[in-house]
């Protein structure tokens, strides 16, 4: 039986993006195939888990959205994970760098590339950091994608926001999690 590396599975709410607010069960997949500089994840911890142990973990909360997250996702996600997910009655969403293909079936897609290395075939957000850099390249990926841009940590709201408004087939995206201090 197929083990996934999990480095932790939580409850909190979506922060960023389309879905923010939205009740969520994180479950985050330790191991990413990029090294940005600014990465806030712990790669090296994780447990092994099955599927079954995934699910078992997340049918403890009541959310019926699942949020795959990393690291990157798509290194373990699979066929099995997304039906035993669903079959469980929950909805998927995936948070991914776009490098790497995903499995068939996911609610939703949200890509946050860090360079033009894209290989997966669909996303329904794009998500970038605006970091003073035009990522009009990044809206260009993906047809009829949501386009958000965040702030770099809230740092550059202001810049963030005049860019937005004067290329306004984007939307602001905040860290509210990190405004409102929950995981
Ligand atoms: S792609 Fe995301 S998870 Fe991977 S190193 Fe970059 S910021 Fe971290």
């Amino acid at each position: 039986m197929k083990q996934y590396r999990v480095n932790e599975i939580f409850y909190s709410l979506q922060g960023e993006g389309v879905h923010t607010g939205l009740p969520a069960v994180f479950v985050r997949f330790s191991g990413c195939n990029k090294r940005c500089g600014f990465c806030d994840t712990d790669f090296a911890a994780f447990t092994l888990m099955s599927a079954a142990d995934i699910v078992a973990a997340v049918m403890h909360y009541p959310s019926d959205t699942v949020i795959l997250t990393g690291g990157e996702p798509a290194l373990q996600i699979d066929d099995a994970l997304v039906v035993a997910l669903h079959d469980a009655g929950r909805r998927i969403h995936v948070e991914t760098n776009g490098s790497l293909p995903l499995p068939s079936g996911i609610d939703w897609v949200t890509c946050s590339p860090k360079d033009r290395d894209i290989r997966l075939l669909h996303a329904d957000e794009v998500k970038v950091v605006f970091t003073g850099d035009d990522p009009q390249w990044a809206a260009e990926l993906f047809d009829g994608a949501v386009l958000s841009l965040q702030p770099m940590s809230c740092l550059n709201t202001a810049a963030t926001v005049d860019y937005i408004k004067s290329h306004p087939w984007w939307r602001l995206s905040l860290q509210t999690h990190k405004l409102i201090d929950i995981p």
